[in-house]
């Protein structure tokens, strides 16, 4: 039974919280192995590209924002017109960075019933990432998309040798239709959300553009938020994942619809102050490569992810963030695990406050009544819960990709978690626990150990990485006394997780004679 616990937690941990940030670059569409060029040749992917060959000939402002728009005002004005939607790009918006997050609202699962550990598409599960800049250029306006993995500063003569090798692809060009009463820019941006263009693409294979379409757009001071329902048809993948069944077939090919949620969010104008990383400490970071040191070479630099937290009162020892950092609970929770979700959020106020920030770190629910209100808007940071049979839970991160600064979290927890914690607890636990003995756990042992996963979580979304070496950082010895684990836990980090020691940590917990409180496995997807 034991050596089976031990493959068992040596899989779920080989497996167990993808923890990786969200990727840097913008992860391909046709990410599962279908090149953009194979799929978007029929599809008109290269529309709005095309699109800056015509002529643009910019019409009076109400020939083409016409009584018919429903505008919203923001960072851009949006304007839906029929099918049609338009960026009203103001002068001041060119030429900055952007960011554009791309995530599903809508999805489809996984199939439940194949093998485990397939992942599907759910509600927040993103699809691209990268940054945009918006320029003018005549009549035309040019999409691209800026890198800044090599860098020098601009006072520097050899910041013209990266500029210069840093030439940003073009994303698309688009015609002004028009301009606006303050020589605003207004472009037709429909075919950036509704046909192959690869960087924007929620999904893989050939794009539909009939039935492809906008179905929302709204605009706030920082950001822009555009869904729209993508359709393509997708070639049969090989087998089911050993085991499914699924079979190669030569059939007609089969829709595939996503509902797609695009926030397209300025990037901070004051730069973060990046903070230096370094391998001791266990946080995500993004890379650069520096050219304008004295080092007589390039000089690679990391910094880490974290949010920028900043104290209200600068001198004062304990002091409120000038903003808080707010996690919502997604109202897909069920309902009896929602205190416990709250829980592990204020579980990390302690550790603020020992970093001298009170109240950093606080819970709430959506409004109710906010029908702007999305959890796929990357302002807003969401313990997501998902209908997934995967036995596992994450915690990415979006950053700033200048400075490391975190702008959006996103904790994933996946409906059968509950089975992993469940089933970890049993085995480990429940000949010291007699609340583990009977099935289902009482709510208030399933609750807690619930919150312990959304904690380690949330861990993640601010920037830490697992603890990898934690778990040898505790004595045997000690972890076997009772009265110490009491008090210290069976790990120094809710972060702690590694495959090897958490084989020792069962050993140790099932043959211990503690009847721990504290949830026994000192690790957690
Ligand atoms: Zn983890």
């Amino acid at each position: 039974m034991l050596n089976k616990l031990v493959v068992i937690s040596a899989l779920l941990f080989a497996g167990a919280c993808s923890t990786a940030p969200a990727p840097k670059t913008a992860p391909s569409p046709q990410r599962n192995g279908q090149g953009p060029s194979g799929d978007t040749t029929r599809a008109g992917g290269d529309s709005a590209r095309a699109g800056g060959n015509a002529p643009a000939q910019p019409r009076p402002y109400n020939r083409v924002i016409t009584r018919d728009a429903k505008t919203r005002r923001g960072m851009f004005a949006v304007h839906r017109v029929n099918d049609k939607l338009y960026f009203e790009i103001p002068k001041n918006e060119l030429n900055k960075d952007m960011l554009l997050v791309g995530r599903f609202t809508r999805a489809a699962a996984a199939n439940p019933r194949l093998p485990g550990g397939q992942f599907g598409s759910y509600g927040g599960d993103q699809f691209a990432e990268r940054t945009l800049r918006w320029d003018r250029s005549g009549n035309r306006i040019i999409l691209r998309s800026p890198s800044f993995a090599i860098v020098a500063d601009s006072s520097n003569p050899v910041y013209r040798a990266v500029q210069a090798a840093n030439y940003p692809p073009v994303i698309a060009v688009l015609n002004v239709e028009t301009y606006g009463p303050d020589s605003a820019a207004v472009v037709d941006v429909t075919r950036l959300y509704t046909t192959s263009i690869a960087e924007f693409t929620a999904i893989r294979g050939s794009l539909d553009e009939r039935r492809s379409f906008v179905e929302n757009a709204l605009a706030f001071p920082d950001n822009v938020e555009v869904e729209a329902t993508q359709t393509s048809t997708v070639s049969p993948t090989p087998s089911g994942g050993g085991g499914g069944g699924g079979g190669q077939s030569q059939g007609p090919q089969p829709a595939q619809s996503v509902l797609a949620h695009w926030s397209l969010v300025r990037l901070p104008e004051k730069p973060m102050v990046p903070r230096r990383w370094d391998e001791r400490l266990g946080y995500f970071s993004i890379a650069q490569v520096d050219f304008g040191t004295t080092e007589q070479r390039s000089a690679d630099r990391s910094y880490i992810s974290r949010w920028r937290l900043e104290k209200k009162d600068p001198n004062a020892a304990l002091s409120e963030p000038v903003k808080p950092l707010v996690y919502y609970v997604d109202p897909a929770t069920p309902e009896q695990w929602k205190p416990w979700v709250r829980k592990a959020i204020l579980d990390w106020q302690p550790a603020f406050e020992a970093a001298g920030l009170k109240n950093a770190i606080i819970a709430m629910d959506p409004p109710a009544n906010d029908p702007d209100w999305s959890p796929e808007d990357v302002r807003h940071t969401v313990i997501r819960w998902l209908p997934s049979t995967i036995e596992n839970a994450q915690g990415p991160h979006v950053s700033d990709p200048r400075t490391g600064e975190i702008l959006n979290g996103s904790v994933r927890m996946f409906h059968n978690v509950l089975n992993l914690q469940r089933d970890w607890y049993f085995t480990q636990a429940s000949p010291l626990d007699s609340r583990a003995r009977t099935l289902p756990f009482p709510d208030s042992l399933m609750g807690r150990l619930l919150e312990f996963v959304v904690a380690h979580e949330i861990g993640h979304t601010l920037g830490l990485r697992h603890d990898q070496i934690g778990s040898s950082t505790y004595p045997a010895d000690s972890v076997r006394s009772a009265s110490w684990v009491h008090r210290m836990g069976h790990a120094p980090s809710i972060m702690t997780t590694r495959a090897s020691t958490t084989s020792r940590s069962l050993k140790t917990t099932s043959r211990s004679r503690t009847s721990s409180p504290a949830l026994a496995p000192t690790t957690s997807s």
